[in-house]
Protein backbone atom coordinates (compact mmCIF):
# COMPACT_ATOMS: atom_id res chain seq x y z
CA UNK A 1 0.00 0.00 0.00
CA UNK A 2 1.27 3.34 -0.89
CA UNK A 3 1.15 5.97 1.38
CA UNK A 4 2.02 9.82 0.83
CA UNK A 5 3.24 11.51 4.33
CA UNK A 6 3.28 15.32 5.00
CA UNK A 7 5.57 16.51 7.79
CA UNK A 8 4.63 20.58 8.44
CA UNK A 9 7.33 22.29 10.80
CA UNK A 10 7.75 25.93 11.57
CA UNK A 11 11.40 25.89 9.79
CA UNK A 12 11.00 22.90 7.12
CA UNK A 13 8.37 21.13 5.62
CA UNK A 14 9.32 17.23 4.43
CA UNK A 15 7.09 14.99 2.02
CA UNK A 16 7.40 11.27 1.61
CA UNK A 17 5.82 7.85 -0.27
CA UNK A 18 5.96 5.00 2.35
CA UNK A 19 4.01 1.98 3.26
CA UNK A 20 1.76 0.30 6.10
CA UNK A 21 5.18 -1.30 7.60
CA UNK A 22 6.60 2.58 7.60
CA UNK A 23 9.29 1.45 4.44
CA UNK A 24 10.47 5.10 2.88
CA UNK A 25 10.49 4.65 -0.80
CA UNK A 26 11.01 8.31 -0.94
CA UNK A 27 11.31 11.96 0.94
CA UNK A 28 12.23 15.27 0.22
CA UNK A 29 11.85 18.23 2.21
CA UNK A 30 11.86 22.02 1.83
CA UNK A 31 12.08 25.13 3.87
CA UNK A 32 8.22 26.22 5.20
CA UNK A 33 9.37 30.15 4.44
CA UNK A 34 6.55 30.68 7.16
CA UNK A 35 6.12 34.27 6.85
CA UNK A 36 5.14 33.75 3.31
CA UNK A 37 2.02 32.52 4.67
CA UNK A 38 0.01 29.26 4.46
CA UNK A 39 -1.29 29.52 0.53
CA UNK A 40 2.12 29.89 -0.45
CA UNK A 41 3.66 27.02 1.91
CA UNK A 42 0.49 24.85 1.02
CA UNK A 43 1.02 24.91 -2.74
CA UNK A 44 4.87 24.61 -2.73
CA UNK A 45 4.33 21.05 -0.44
CA UNK A 46 1.62 20.62 -3.60
CA UNK A 47 4.30 20.60 -6.33
CA UNK A 48 7.28 18.62 -4.04
CA UNK A 49 4.86 15.53 -3.67
CA UNK A 50 3.42 15.58 -6.93
CA UNK A 51 7.62 15.79 -8.42
CA UNK A 52 8.05 13.41 -5.89
CA UNK A 53 5.40 10.83 -7.15
CA UNK A 54 6.44 11.71 -10.99
CA UNK A 55 10.02 10.88 -10.41
CA UNK A 56 8.99 7.27 -8.60
CA UNK A 57 6.53 6.34 -11.00
CA UNK A 58 3.45 7.02 -9.55
CA UNK A 59 -0.08 9.32 -9.79
CA UNK A 60 -2.04 10.10 -6.84
CA UNK A 61 -4.06 7.01 -8.22
CA UNK A 62 -1.23 4.77 -6.47
CA UNK A 63 -2.09 6.46 -3.55
CA UNK A 64 -4.05 4.97 -0.56
CA UNK A 65 -4.33 7.71 2.00
CA UNK A 66 -2.11 11.36 2.93
CA UNK A 67 -1.01 11.53 6.28
CA UNK A 68 -0.07 15.10 7.91
CA UNK A 69 1.63 15.74 10.78
CA UNK A 70 1.78 19.27 12.04
CA UNK A 71 2.30 21.88 14.74
CA UNK A 72 -0.32 21.92 17.65
CA UNK A 73 -2.75 23.40 18.01
CA UNK A 74 -5.07 21.58 15.40
CA UNK A 75 -8.97 20.79 14.93
CA UNK A 76 -9.38 17.18 14.08
CA UNK A 77 -12.34 16.74 12.40
CA UNK A 78 -12.43 19.69 10.63
CA UNK A 79 -8.86 19.50 9.44
CA UNK A 80 -7.50 23.03 10.53
CA UNK A 81 -4.45 24.51 12.11
CA UNK A 82 -5.51 26.56 14.78
CA UNK A 83 -2.78 29.15 15.84
CA UNK A 84 0.91 27.12 16.25
CA UNK A 85 2.90 29.80 18.28
CA UNK A 86 5.85 29.41 15.84
CA UNK A 87 3.85 30.26 12.87
CA UNK A 88 2.70 33.47 12.55
CA UNK A 89 -0.27 33.80 10.29
CA UNK A 90 -1.30 30.40 9.84
CA UNK A 91 -4.25 30.59 11.78
CA UNK A 92 -7.22 28.40 11.01
CA UNK A 93 -5.76 27.30 7.72
CA UNK A 94 -8.01 24.71 6.26
CA UNK A 95 -4.67 22.11 5.71
CA UNK A 96 -6.78 19.27 5.34
CA UNK A 97 -9.49 20.42 2.84
CA UNK A 98 -6.64 22.23 0.48
CA UNK A 99 -4.48 18.90 -0.02
CA UNK A 100 -8.20 17.00 -0.61
CA UNK A 101 -9.05 19.59 -3.36
CA UNK A 102 -5.60 18.68 -4.80
CA UNK A 103 -5.39 15.42 -4.34
CA UNK A 104 -8.58 13.74 -4.47
CA UNK A 105 -7.02 11.34 -1.94
CA UNK A 106 -8.37 10.66 1.43
CA UNK A 107 -6.71 13.15 3.96
CA UNK A 108 -5.99 12.80 7.82
CA UNK A 109 -4.09 15.12 9.93
CA UNK A 110 -2.80 15.10 13.55
CA UNK A 111 -0.73 17.16 15.78
CA UNK A 112 3.33 16.24 15.71
CA UNK A 113 3.26 14.85 19.32
CA UNK A 114 0.43 12.59 18.92
CA UNK A 115 1.84 11.48 15.29
CA UNK A 116 4.86 10.89 16.83
CA UNK A 117 3.18 8.82 19.81
CA UNK A 118 1.30 6.91 16.91
CA UNK A 119 4.56 6.20 15.17
CA UNK A 120 6.46 4.90 17.93
CA UNK A 121 3.42 2.72 18.74
CA UNK A 122 3.36 1.70 15.02
CA UNK A 123 7.22 1.53 14.12
CA UNK A 124 9.26 2.46 17.19
CA UNK A 125 11.31 0.13 19.67
CA UNK A 126 8.33 -0.55 21.86
CA UNK A 127 6.16 -0.86 18.66
CA UNK A 128 2.83 -2.42 19.94
CA UNK A 129 2.97 -1.43 23.66
CA UNK A 130 -0.59 -1.24 24.64
CA UNK A 131 0.26 2.14 27.30
CA UNK A 132 3.05 4.40 24.96
CA UNK A 133 3.68 8.03 25.64
CA UNK A 134 5.58 9.73 23.66
CA UNK A 135 7.44 13.13 24.61
CA UNK A 136 9.02 15.70 21.94
CA UNK A 137 11.51 17.27 24.31
CA UNK A 138 13.19 19.89 21.58
CA UNK A 139 12.18 23.73 21.40
CA UNK A 140 9.00 22.90 23.07
CA UNK A 141 7.83 20.03 25.43
CA UNK A 142 4.51 18.58 24.02
CA UNK A 143 3.04 14.79 24.35
CA UNK A 144 1.30 11.95 22.61
CA UNK A 145 -0.48 9.22 24.80
CA UNK A 146 -1.29 6.19 23.69
CA UNK A 147 -3.72 4.44 25.96
CA UNK A 148 -5.02 0.69 25.33
CA UNK A 149 -3.53 0.78 22.00
CA UNK A 150 -5.68 3.72 21.31
CA UNK A 151 -4.12 7.26 20.65
CA UNK A 152 -5.84 9.65 23.31
CA UNK A 153 -7.41 12.50 21.38
CA UNK A 154 -9.55 14.47 23.80
CA UNK A 155 -13.04 16.16 23.39
CA UNK A 156 -11.32 18.86 22.01
CA UNK A 157 -8.12 17.34 20.35
CA UNK A 158 -6.00 18.73 23.03
CA UNK A 159 -5.51 14.96 24.76
CA UNK A 160 -1.71 14.87 25.94
CA UNK A 161 -0.72 18.58 26.07
CA UNK A 162 0.99 18.48 29.35
CA UNK A 163 3.49 20.67 28.25
CA UNK A 164 0.61 23.80 29.57
CA UNK A 165 0.33 21.27 32.95
CA UNK A 166 0.71 23.98 35.87
CA UNK A 167 3.60 22.97 38.06
CA UNK A 168 3.35 25.94 40.13
CA UNK A 169 0.62 28.73 40.15
CA UNK A 170 2.63 31.58 41.29
CA UNK A 171 5.38 30.72 38.19
CA UNK A 172 6.48 32.96 35.36
CA UNK A 173 3.43 33.75 33.12
CA UNK A 174 3.20 31.18 29.98
CA UNK A 175 2.17 32.55 26.50
CA UNK A 176 -0.47 30.05 26.99
CA UNK A 177 -2.43 32.83 29.66
CA UNK A 178 -1.52 30.16 32.44
CA UNK A 179 1.60 30.67 34.96
CA UNK A 180 4.00 28.29 35.53
CA UNK A 181 3.58 25.87 33.05
CA UNK A 182 6.14 22.58 32.57
CA UNK A 183 7.18 23.88 29.24
CA UNK A 184 8.42 27.27 30.59
CA UNK A 185 10.89 24.47 32.97
CA UNK A 186 11.93 22.29 30.47
CA UNK A 187 11.08 23.18 27.17
CA UNK A 188 14.29 23.37 25.16
CA UNK A 189 13.96 27.27 24.34
CA UNK A 190 13.19 27.93 27.50
CA UNK A 191 15.35 26.84 29.26
CA UNK A 192 18.23 28.19 27.25
CA UNK A 193 16.72 31.46 27.61
CA UNK A 194 16.33 31.70 30.94
CA UNK A 195 20.01 30.68 31.42
CA UNK A 196 20.76 33.27 28.85
CA UNK A 197 19.26 35.88 31.40
CA UNK A 198 20.91 34.91 34.35
CA UNK A 199 24.38 34.53 32.95
CA UNK A 200 24.36 37.87 31.41
CA UNK A 201 22.19 39.58 34.38
CA UNK A 202 23.97 38.46 36.90
CA UNK A 203 27.49 38.35 35.19
CA UNK A 204 27.81 34.98 35.65
CA UNK A 205 31.10 32.91 34.89
CA UNK A 206 30.32 29.37 33.82
CA UNK A 207 31.42 27.01 31.42
CA UNK A 208 27.85 27.37 29.41
CA UNK A 209 29.23 30.75 27.99
CA UNK A 210 32.81 29.65 27.63
CA UNK A 211 31.55 26.45 25.21
CA UNK A 212 28.61 29.19 23.34
CA UNK A 213 32.16 31.22 22.24
CA UNK A 214 31.54 33.71 24.85
CA UNK A 215 28.58 35.01 22.89
CA UNK A 216 25.27 34.45 24.72
CA UNK A 217 23.38 34.23 21.80
CA UNK A 218 25.03 30.71 20.51
CA UNK A 219 24.07 29.83 24.52
CA UNK A 220 21.84 26.74 23.94
CA UNK A 221 20.54 22.92 25.84
CA UNK A 222 23.42 21.50 24.06
CA UNK A 223 25.77 24.20 25.70
CA UNK A 224 24.06 23.72 29.39
CA UNK A 225 24.46 19.88 28.97
CA UNK A 226 28.13 20.08 28.20
CA UNK A 227 28.54 22.07 31.01
CA UNK A 228 27.01 19.97 33.40
CA UNK A 229 29.38 17.50 32.10
CA UNK A 230 32.31 19.54 32.67
CA UNK A 231 31.25 20.08 36.61
CA UNK A 232 30.44 23.73 35.92
CA UNK A 233 28.92 24.67 39.55
CA UNK A 234 26.28 26.62 38.21
CA UNK A 235 25.66 24.54 35.06
CA UNK A 236 25.10 21.61 37.88
CA UNK A 237 22.65 23.98 40.15
CA UNK A 238 20.63 24.50 37.02
CA UNK A 239 20.85 20.96 35.67
CA UNK A 240 19.16 20.02 39.38
CA UNK A 241 16.48 22.84 38.85
CA UNK A 242 15.66 21.44 35.11
CA UNK A 243 15.29 17.45 36.47
CA UNK A 244 13.40 18.56 39.27
CA UNK A 245 10.81 19.98 37.35
CA UNK A 246 10.98 17.57 34.61
CA UNK A 247 10.20 14.34 37.13
CA UNK A 248 7.23 16.76 38.68
CA UNK A 249 5.84 16.64 34.83
CA UNK A 250 6.72 13.10 34.00
CA UNK A 251 5.95 11.80 37.54
CA UNK A 252 2.25 13.36 37.02
CA UNK A 253 2.56 11.14 33.74
CA UNK A 254 3.02 8.10 35.54
CA UNK A 255 0.71 8.67 38.12
CA UNK A 256 -2.16 9.26 35.81
CA UNK A 257 -1.48 7.16 32.69
CA UNK A 258 0.84 4.64 34.67
CA UNK A 259 2.52 3.46 30.97
CA UNK A 260 4.64 0.69 30.20
CA UNK A 261 7.29 3.10 28.53
CA UNK A 262 8.14 6.89 27.92
CA UNK A 263 9.78 7.63 24.87
CA UNK A 264 11.38 10.71 24.66
CA UNK A 265 12.93 12.71 21.68
CA UNK A 266 15.60 15.68 21.02
CA UNK A 267 17.07 16.68 24.08
CA UNK A 268 16.95 12.77 25.82
CA UNK A 269 18.57 11.67 22.64
CA UNK A 270 21.06 14.45 23.01
CA UNK A 271 21.38 13.88 26.35
CA UNK A 272 21.47 10.22 27.10
CA UNK A 273 22.00 8.66 30.41
CA UNK A 274 22.91 11.89 31.92
CA UNK A 275 19.39 13.09 31.83
CA UNK A 276 17.46 9.59 31.63
CA UNK A 277 19.92 8.69 34.92
CA UNK A 278 18.91 12.12 37.15
CA UNK A 279 15.78 11.78 35.86
CA UNK A 280 14.84 8.21 37.12
CA UNK A 281 16.51 9.28 40.44
CA UNK A 282 14.43 12.55 41.32
CA UNK A 283 11.11 10.25 39.69
CA UNK A 284 10.37 8.51 42.88
CA UNK A 285 9.53 12.08 44.94
CA UNK A 286 6.63 12.31 41.88
CA UNK A 287 4.89 8.78 41.41
CA UNK A 288 4.73 5.88 43.68
CA UNK A 289 7.19 3.17 43.51
CA UNK A 290 5.42 0.53 41.67
CA UNK A 291 4.14 2.97 38.73
CA UNK A 292 8.14 4.27 38.08
CA UNK A 293 10.05 0.91 38.26
CA UNK A 294 7.69 -0.83 36.02
CA UNK A 295 7.94 2.47 33.20
CA UNK A 296 10.93 1.72 31.30
CA UNK A 297 12.20 5.51 30.12
CA UNK A 298 14.04 5.59 26.88
CA UNK A 299 15.37 8.17 24.19
CA UNK A 300 13.40 7.62 21.04
CA UNK A 301 15.35 5.14 18.39
CA UNK A 302 13.83 6.50 15.30
CA UNK A 303 16.16 9.25 14.54
CA UNK A 304 15.52 11.70 12.18
CA UNK A 305 12.70 9.50 10.14
CA UNK A 306 10.35 10.01 12.92
CA UNK A 307 8.70 12.85 10.86
CA UNK A 308 7.65 11.14 7.85
CA UNK A 309 7.17 7.88 9.79
CA UNK A 310 4.36 9.89 12.43
CA UNK A 311 3.22 11.53 8.71
CA UNK A 312 2.39 8.03 7.77
CA UNK A 313 1.17 7.09 11.14
CA UNK A 314 -1.48 9.33 10.78
CA UNK A 315 -2.45 7.73 7.75
CA UNK A 316 -2.51 4.13 9.04
CA UNK A 317 -4.22 4.84 11.93
CA UNK A 318 -7.06 6.68 10.09
CA UNK A 319 -7.42 3.55 7.95
CA UNK A 320 -8.06 1.35 10.43
CA UNK A 321 -10.68 3.17 12.02
ZN1 LIG B 1 1.28 27.31 29.18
Amino acid sequence: MNLLGIDIGGTKTSVCIGDEKGRIVASRRMPTRTPEGPESGIRRTIELANSLLSENRLTLKDIEAVGISAPGPVSVPPGLMLAPPNMAGWVNVPVVRMFQDAFHRPVFMNNDANACALAEYLFGSCRGTQNLVYLTMSTGLGAGFIANGKLVQGVTDTGGEIGHHVLDINGPPCPCGQRGCLELYCGGLNVANRLREQIVTRRIRTAILDLAGGDPANIDFKTFVEAVKQDDPFAVQAWHDYIERLAQGVGTVIMFMNPEVILMGTIAIHAGEQLLGSLRAALPRYAWKPGVEACRILPSALGPAIGDLSALAVAIDNLKK
